[in-house]
């Protein structure tokens, strides 16, 4: 189902997507060397329950994963890199940390994530896969407005990842977002312009580069959820929820503070 917002919703999805980002602002600044993952895991609960919105995560239970998600937000270090299950263990110096969030207030989801490396970033190579992730959105995010086709979004992310000298897995991609959080259309990190869907005014995307440092394939942690390179390299995620305008594409979930 693709879902088309009224131009009444925007302001309602904006507010949506200033939370999620607030929210991830607010845990980047709290994951230190030593702060637990399940402590994110709750402070990131509170705030959810003290704007009044609703988690998109913790009765979660789609196919790919085992049973309820039971957590809030995605916490996946290192060789983790997408639907990271926060369990008990604590940060160190030098971790590669991608926070993943998606909430729905007021009726609308708004779905972001970010990577960084906890304490002091000492390896280069981490902050080119980061780097990578970030410029693919931002390249995806350039191409989309109304008249653009889905495939010209995921040429634009795909080339730079596939130019940063990363293998991309078309698994897992950007999806659309509205009254709930995974929809379609479906948007592939890698893809041939000028084919799929025509984008439209009122049209929300989600777009999520995500990389591994030296392979394309996953396996999937004891925990039933999170999704690890199968090499154990460092990997990386980056994605924001963007709103196609009469004329563009407006990022939504930008920290507002
Ligand atoms: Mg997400
Ligand atoms: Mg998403």
């Amino acid at each position: 189902m693709i879902e088309i917002l009224k131009p009444t919703d925007l302001p309602r999805a904006r507010e949506a997507g200033a939370l999620v980002a607030d929210i991830l602002q607010a845990m980047r600044s709290r994951a230190a060397v030593g702060t637990n993952l399940l402590e994110i895991d709750a402070w990131t609960r509170s705030m959810i329950v003290d704007a009044g919105a609703v988690s998109c995560y913790v009765d979660y239970e789609p196919s790919f994963g085992r049973g309820p998600f039971g957590h809030y937000i995605c916490t996946s270090v290192n060789d983790a890199v997408l639907h990271g299950r926060p369990r008990d263990y604590s940060l160190a110096d030098g971790d590669l940390l991608t926070l993943d969030l998606a909430v729905s207030l007021d009726g609308v989801v708004a779905d972001s994530a970010i990577s960084f490396v906890v304490g002091e970033a000492r390896d280069p190579d981490d902050l080119a896969l980061i780097d990578a992730t970030e410029r693919a959105l931002e390249a995806g995010i350039a191409v989309a407005g109304p008249g653009a086709k889905i495939g010209d979004l995921s040429h634009a992310i795909g080339t730079v990842l596939d130019d940063a000298g990363y293998q991309v897995s078309t698994e897992f991609g950007g999806h659309g977002v509205g009254s709930t959080m995974h929809q379609d259309p479906h948007i592939p990190n890698k893809g041939r312009a000028g084919r799929g869907y025509k984008l439209r005014p009122g049209l929300l995307l989600a777009l999520e580069p995500w990389v591994m440092a030296d392979t394309d394939r996953l396996l999937t942690d004891d925990d039933g959820w999170t999704l690890r390179s199968v090499t154990g390299c460092r990997t990386a995620h980056s994605e924001h929820t963007v709103a196609i305008t009469d004329d563009g594409a407006e990022i939504l979930t930008l920290p507002t503070r």
